[in-house]
Order: C-alpha cells, then sequence, then structure tokens
C-alpha cells in the first residue's frame, strides 16, 4: 500500500502539489491522471524521495519513509525515457539493481533468467539496448525495476513514447505482470484511455489537487466536477439554464440534476448518450428529439462518428455502429433527428 497524507510542495513562489491525499492499495494499479503541469510527476518524485515534500508524509507499507533516502524505500522506477545503461547489455541491466545490493551470483542469475521469461525476451539476454525496439527496451526496465523485487511500482508515462499499438500490447502486458505479481503499483499518465484501462484506481489531478479518486466507471459515470467530466472521456459541451426542475440548453430540455433554479449550467453529452432517431422527413409524432443538420461522418471501423450541428448554433457528436449509420441511411448536409438521452450537468462557477 502507498499512502500520502497532506502532500504540499512549492517550486520557488509555484505551488505544485496542494494538500494531496490518496491511497494505492496493496496489488493493484493507481493511476495518477490529469494535464501536463498538474504535479503528477512530482507526487510520483516524492514517493519515490527523488523530491523533498514542503508539507504531508509518505507511507509505504507500514512504514513511514517521508524521511527515508530513495535506496532505502524499496521502490521500482520506470521512466518515458528508458533510461537503460547503454554499455550494459540486458542481463546486466536487469541485474544492476541486484548488483548494487551485492546479491550472491547464483541468485542474481536465477532471478534475471526468471525476469526475462517473465518479460518475454529470454533470447535477448546479450544485447544492447540499441538493439531494441522502444517495447522491448520498456520491458527491459520493468524486468530492472522488478528485480530487486520492490514493495511498490513507480512508473512515470512509461509508454508515452511509443507508438499506438506498441503501447496497447504493453499496456495489457503490464496489467498481466502486475496481476501475477500482485505488485503495488502507481502510474502517472495524461492519456484518459491508458487509465481506464489499466486502473483499479484513478485519481485526477488538476492544477497541484486532486479533482476525484474512483474507479474507472466511477469516474467516466460520474465526474465530479466539470474539469473531470470534460478531461476524461470524450464530451460535447452546451451551455444552459435551470428553470424549475428542467435544465434547457438551447433545443435541449432534461430534467435537471438537483441544480437551483436559475443556475447557469454546462452540460457534458457523451456521443454514446446520443441517438440518431431518423431523417428530419420520417419524424414520428411525439418523440422526445430536436432537429440537426449532419456536419461530418467518420467512419471508424464498426463505428461511426457523426457530427451533428442542432438549430441552434450547438454541435455535439453521435456514436453510432455502422449498421445505424447504414440503415439510416444519413450523409453530412442531411437533416436528422437527434434523441440526448443523458448529460452531466455542473452549475458554471465564475469565481475560478
Ligand atoms: P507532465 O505530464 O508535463 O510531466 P505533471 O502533471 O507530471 O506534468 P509535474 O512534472 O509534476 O507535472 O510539474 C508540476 C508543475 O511543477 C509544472 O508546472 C512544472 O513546471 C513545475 N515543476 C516541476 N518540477 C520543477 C522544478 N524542479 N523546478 C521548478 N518547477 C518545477
Amino acid at each position: 500500500m502507498i499512502r500520502v497524507e497532506a502532500l504540499d510542495k512549492r517550486f520557488g513562489a509555484f505551488h505544485a502539489v496542494r494538500t494531496v491525499d490518496f491511497t494505492a492499495p496493496t496489488g493493484r494499479i493507481t493511476t495518477l491522471l490529469g494535464p501536463s503541469g498538474s504535479g503528477k510527476s512530482t507526487v510520483l518524485r516524492i514517493i519515490a524521495g527523488l523530491e523533498r515534500p514542503d508539507g504531508g508524509r509518505v507511507r509505504l507499507g507500514e512504514c513511514d519513509a517521508t524521511e527515508l533516502p530513495p535506496q532505502k524505500r524499496n521502490v521500482g522506477l520506470v521512466f518515458q525515457s528508458y533510461a537503460l545503461f547503454g554499455h550494459l547489455s540486458v542481463r546486466d541491466n536487469i541485474g544492476f539493481g541486484l548488483d548494487v545490493r551485492k546479491a550472491p551470483r547464483a541468485e542474481r542469475d536465477a532471478r534475471i533468467d526468471e525476469l526475462l521469461a517473465l518479460v518475454q525476451l529470454e533470447g535477448y539476454a546479450d544485447r544492447k539496448p540499441t538493439q531494441l525496439s522502444g517495447g522491448q527496451k520498456q520491458r527491459v526496465a520493468l524486468a530492472r525495476a522488478l528485480a530487486p523485487r520492490p514493495g511498490v511500482l513507480l512508473l512515470d508515462e512509461p509508454f508515452a513514447a511509443l507508438d499506438a499499438r506498441v503501447r496497447r500490447e504493453l499496456r495489457e502486458f503490464l496489467r498481466q505482470l502486475t496481476a501475477r505479481l500482485g505488485v503495488t503499483t502507481l502510474l502517472v499518465t495524461h492519456d484518459q484511455e491508458e487509465a481506464l484501462e489499466l486502473s483499479d484506481v484513478v485519481v485526477v489531478m488538476h492544477e497541484g489537487r486532486i479533482e476525484q479518486i474512483g474507479s474507472p466507471t466511477e469516474i467516466y459515470d460520474h465526474p465530479s466536477s466539470a474539469f473531470v467530466a470534460g478531461f476524461v472521456g470524450a464530451a460535447a459541451v452546451l451551455e444552459g439554464r435551470v428553470d424549475g426542475d428542467r435544465a434547457t440548453m438551447g433545443q435541449i430540455d432534461l430534467p435537471a440534476q438537483g441544480q437551483a433554479s436559475g443556475s447557469t449550467i454546462q452540460a457534458f453529452v457523451r456521443p454514446h448518450d446520443v441517438a440518431i432517431v431518423g431523417r428530419v422527413e420520417e419524424a414520428g409524432d411525439g418523440e422526445s428529439v430536436t432537429s440537426a443538420e449532419v456536419v461530418r461522418l467518420v467512419w471508424l471501423g464498426w463505428t461511426v462518428k457523426a457530427y451533428v450541428r442542432l438549430d441552434d448554433g450547438q454541435e455535439i457528436a453521435v456514436q453510432l455502429t455502422r449498421q445505424e449509420a447504414e440503415t439510416l441511411g444519413i450523409e453530412a448536409g442531411h437533416r436528422v433527428l437527434v434523441n440526448v438521452q443523458k448529460a452531466q450537468l455542473f452549475v458554471m462557477d465564475y469565481s475560478i
């Protein structure tokens, strides 16, 4: 378990981390997710002991690690830039942490073989890092971090430098690896898809603070703030007002979600929460729909994204299956009827 309590860090006048509190549960993957500059790496570096906090505590398992030097914290670290030793072979890179700890030769060699198998690089032991692909280098970096059996694994944007396909493969690889080893893992990323796919717990950060902590589904389905709703998952943002128990955003009218009558609100509409129910000329009676024009259609394999402009000028994206789009027979320029089934509403805060 990693537990940070009231962490605080300033760089000169800049307040980079503000009273950050969270727990990364044992044997699970916890992700720090946020835009560039939100303080994620600083929190990770404080946990690793590479940065001193101005306030707060770091607990690793039962131990208060706040004052411990990095080498006494029993953490494994992996960064975006592989940081492998170029003059050492894969085998010696993986063995590095064991050599520092003066592990007996036979034990060291057995552990390296075990890790080479674990990261599926058995045939690569004698290569130098320059003879490896980016994905292979990152697997060596993972093996090197895991070799001394760390209590926690800290990963800072480990896949950011890799292409999309390798990134997806390595995500799956990491998921299986950590499940098998049961190692407590903290991952820093700005990639919401990566966070949703990999994590047991997501900690969303913004401007040095925690915005929300939850499971990927909680964060996606029940964002606690407009920032989270906008940052995690795609959403069109519509503006409107609450009148009584209804929220009206231009042509769209939905039940309010507890916001006071008279509030100015933002509505976040996910593409899969909107349906195109037909072409305007085929309108049935009494459907709860509004009319719009198809601006653009994007065919993405089995899904289709339709960008539609409501008659009041607001644009939203609609996600359809390929079959739905074909059945509807829609094209750019067509007038269609759309039904917004769900939105997340937030009162606009002018004090920010
Ligand atoms: P990124 O994904 O870009 O690394 P991040 O969320 O990890 O972003 P941090 O690297 O933690 O953000 O940085 C948070 C803020 O603190 C940034 O504005 C950064 O410029 C600043 N910062 C980080 N390290 C230092 C430092 N050593 N000196 C001064 N400012 C720093």
